[in-house]
């Protein structure tokens, strides 16, 4: 991309992964003047598992216990954000490869099972279709599953996308629509002067009347540059896929107590992960694989589904995933006008299109279609 930026634009969007290509993409569409910003490095959007999540994963509550309150806050969303992503394929007459195929989290034990029959409970409570599926009647509906497994929840919301076609098909339309990318365009500060935001990029500097902050863990810098606190951070996470195989493996599969995610793409590969760790390294930083994660996650796929064992891994790598306090940060920064924070919560690659449409109704003065209070970046002071 050419990397001439403009001296001045209408909205600066800080961020080219999937939240920021969104917004690109739905402000572009109603005129708006726009300019992503994004310095290249591997992000959760070009990294993630295309795993559409809506039951609360269990490697979530384990790792963070006392953010649970605030997943629940916002779990409503989660079906409504797996709904808005079908509608987007639907709209851009594009094919993401999305499946609503329902998700399993399958149980070893009576104690996982337990956890699981409190967790559908919670998760009706809060609106949320779920419910335990017995080991009998898991052979009928998932006979790929292995001996170990005794039970499971089953989620029917959920389902499963590839990253690779919706990625460039939302990156298409947004450019379409009039949006322009600054890729390896790194921001290394922001100030405001009056109703004008000065972004500086290596490339140079940008005047911007918005300013969006949608920079995943990268957002927590730019925003303390100017004082604002957006407590979010980078968590280096592994991925594993295999050769492609026949059909084996229907709906995503997780488990109730171990990090693992499962599912298998149109064209054969199965694609594990599920949050096992990689590490940052390097000058930059990179994101980078730690051989124990490629070997447990990759064990752990073969214990579940014994078929997984016979195909050969084809790829590994790691990326980006964005911590916070359990839910996105998605809004207007009350104290300084013209600026905006989009990071989705967990999961934010289900989250991402739905936070991004959120985001940008408040932008073009519409009434967001659900309360966004509970999510604004002002909580934090
Ligand atoms: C390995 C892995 C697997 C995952 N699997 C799933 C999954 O299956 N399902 C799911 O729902 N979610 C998943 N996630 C989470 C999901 O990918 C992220 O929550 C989501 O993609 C976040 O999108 P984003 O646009 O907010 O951030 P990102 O995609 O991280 O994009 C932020 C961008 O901002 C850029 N940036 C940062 N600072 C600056 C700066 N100063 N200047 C310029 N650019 C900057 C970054 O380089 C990056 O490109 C996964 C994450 C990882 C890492």
């Amino acid at each position: 991309m050419d990397m001439d930026v403009p001296d001045t634009i209408g909205t600066a969007i800080i961020g080219g992964g999937l939240i920021g290509t969104c917004l690109a993409l739905f402000l572009a569409e109603e005129g708006r003047d726009v300019a992503v910003f994004d310095d290249g490095r591997v992000g959760g959007s070009t990294a993630n598992a295309g795993s559409l999540h809506v039951q609360m994963q269990s490697r979530f509550m384990r790792l963070y216990p006392d953010q649970v309150p605030a997943l629940e806050e916002g779990l409503h969303l989660y079906p409504k954000a797996v709904a808005f992503w079908r509608d987007l394929e639907a709209e851009l007459e594009a094919d993401f490869e999305l499946r609503m195929t329902g998700g399993l989290m399958v149980a070893e034990d009576a104690d996982q099972l337990a956890f699981l029959a409190a967790k559908v409970e919670r998760e009706r409570a809060l609106g949320v279709e779920s419910e335990i599926v017995e080991r009998d009647e898991l052979g009928r509906i998932a006979p790929y599953l292995g001996p170990a497994v005794v039970g499971a929840e089953l989620c029917p919301m959920e389902g499963k996308i590839n990253p690779l076609f919706a990625n460039a098909a939302l990156r298409r339309t947004a450019v379409e629509k009039g949006a322009a990318f600054f890729d390896r365009t790194p921001v290394d500060g922001i100030s405001r002067e009056r109703a004008w935001w000065h972004v500086n990029t290596l490339h140079g500097t940008v005047s911007a009347g918005a300013l969006v902050l949608a920079a995943g863990s990268g957002t927590k810098a730019l925003a303390a540059s100017i004082g604002v606190p957006v407590p979010v951070a980078a968590e280096p996470l592994h991925m594993n896929i295999t050769e492609a195989t026949g059909p084996l493996i229907t709906h995503l599969v997780q488990h109730a107590d171990r990090p693992i995610t499962m599912k298998q793409l149109g064209a054969g590969q199965v694609v594990i992960g599920g949050g096992w760790p990689a590490r940052q390294a390097g000058p930059m930083h990179h994101p980078t694989v730690e051989l124990e994660s490629l070997i447990g996650n990759v064990a752990l796929g073969g214990h579940i589904v014994p078929a997984v064992s016979e195909l050969n891994v084809i790829r590994c790598w790691a990326g980006l995933n964005t911590t916070g306090d359990g839910k996105g940060i998605l809004g207007a920064v009350e104290s300084e006008p013209g600026l905006f924070v989009a990071v989705p919560g967990d999961a934010g690659y289900t989250l991402g299109p739905l936070s991004a449409r959120l985001v940008a109704d408040v932008m073009l003065g519409r009434e967001a279609t659900e309360d966004l209070s509970p999510f604004s970046p002002s909580r934090f002071g």
